[in-house]
């Protein structure tokens, strides 16, 4: 009989917390600062704890292997990130962390043998914090973001991708992170659901079927400034009048697409010279739209450009519209939705088909793996923030569910 350790996996979970450049509750953990590495550290030791053979590669994405009875066979992939955003909380990726790794103890525990191994995965910068990009290990794993790509991204102090990493001491190229399409016989990634759809169903578990994506827009408007008394109404040409029907037409065609998945916000609105007397002369806005349907959502970033063009036109601005990046949705593989399935049966508990709202790295593992997420319910649906809270319950609960799929997997 598997048994997880919630004692354990609790404690685990508090003391990685530990590892934060905020006061508890909050948890801040920016990808390779020296906190991070901390928590790096001590998470590789507990891997080696647990008789798993670490290896990290040029990104300092972390493995950690269970050899199966055929070692040369495809592994089964499990795995998150623990990179966290400013003034976070302590479950977001490393309940699929240190949930998974408990999962691989209980299974050793039970005698159980792999033929093919089993791999904990802990991906590097899930979160865009510190480069801009979210997701930067398991995009360059899958090949979505090229090694080039990768190095001209910095940060905030401009340093870059590359000098970040060899200053961290990860050497190799970026180059050799991407790995092969046939790596991997199945991912699972547990994660806590940061949506209030279980809590509300009152089901302990999601198995996700498919994983909405964005796509983010930048539109410029330039108009005329000037005098908010001299200038009259006929002769204006105001940018900010311009983005406003701009917002209006986004969600309009969001609201319009014929299906609930389709959502389009307008996160930011710079306008210039941003003065109480002076007319609007350029306004930024940053959008981002999402659907679980690529073509859905394209059609929206269409009718985005279209309505651009129009405003344009009638009211005399000039308008850019340019798309930073579209990441296209995911389907999760239904031989990896099966097994969880099925681990939920063998306990008895209730589990819901389910849509991730937010993505993860399993979107980009999909390209190269079959792939799916299990959920667990996190109270109110609170995420990044530090009262995000999971019970134990619920996590040993995913941890168990877990451990039960990948032993179906890696058969
Ligand atoms: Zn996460």
């Amino acid at each position: 009989m598997m048994r997880i350790n919630q004692e354990r996996l609790q404690s685990e979970i508090d003391e990685l917390a530990a590892f934060s450049d905020a006061e508890p509750p909050a948890v801040t953990r920016i990808v390779f600062t020296a906190t991070d590495l901390k928590a790096r550290a001590w998470m590789k030791t507990r891997c080696e704890e647990a008789g798993l053979a670490v290896r990290q590669d040029a990104i300092g994405n972390t493995f950690a292997r269970w050899t199966g009875s055929e070692p040369s066979a495809p592994a089964v992939g499990t795995g998150s990130h623990i990179d966290a955003i400013p003034n976070a909380g302590k479950y977001d990726g490393v309940v699929g962390v240190l949930g998974g790794l408990e999962a691989i103890r209980a299974l050793r525990a039970t005698g159980f043998r792999p033929r093919h191994s089993i791999e904990l995965l802990i991906f590097t910068s899930e979160e865009p914090t510190r480069f801009g990009i979210g997701c930067l290990g398991s995009r360059l794993l899958s090949g979505i973001l090229t090694a080039e790509a990768a190095r001209k991204l910095t940060d905030k102090d401009g340093a870059t991708v590359e000098e970040v990493r060899r200053s961290v001491g990860l050497d190799g190229e970026l180059e050799q992170v991407k790995i092969l399409p046939d790596y991997y016989k199945a991912f699972v990634e547990l994660h806590i659901e940061q949506g209030p759809m279980l809590e509300r169903e009152q089901v302990p578990l999601g198995i996700v079927e498919r994983i909405a994506a964005p796509a983010s827009l930048r539109v410029t408007v330039e108009g005329a400034g000037g005098h908010a008394g001299g200038v009259l109404m006929p002769d204006r040409r105001d940018a900010l009048c311009a983005a406003a029907e701009l917002v209006l037409a986004l969600e309009h065609a969001a609201q319009t697409s014929g299906a609930v998945d389709t959502v389009a916000t307008v996160g930011i609105c710079d306008v210039f010279p941003s003065a109480v007397n002076s007319i609007p002369a350029k306004v930024t806005l940053s959008v981002d739209i999402r659907d679980t349907n690529v073509l859905r959502r394209d059609a929206v970033i269409l009718a985005l450009e279209a309505a651009c063009r129009a405003t344009s036109a009638k009211r005399r601005v000039e308008v850019q519209c340019q798309l930073l990046n579209a990441d296209a949705p995911a389907e999760s593989a239904p031989a990896v939705v099966a097994a969880l399935r099925q681990a939920c049966e063998i306990h008895g508990f209730v589990s819901i088909p389910m849509t991730s709202r937010a993505y993860h790295d399993s979107l980009f593992i999909s390209r190269i793996a079959p792939m799916s997420m299990l959920f667990i319910p996190c109270l109110h649906g609170f995420s990044h923030r530090p009262d995000e809270y999971a019970s134990p319950t619920d996590i040993s609960r995913g941890a168990l569910v877990l451990a039960e799929a990948l032993a179906k997997l890696s058969e």
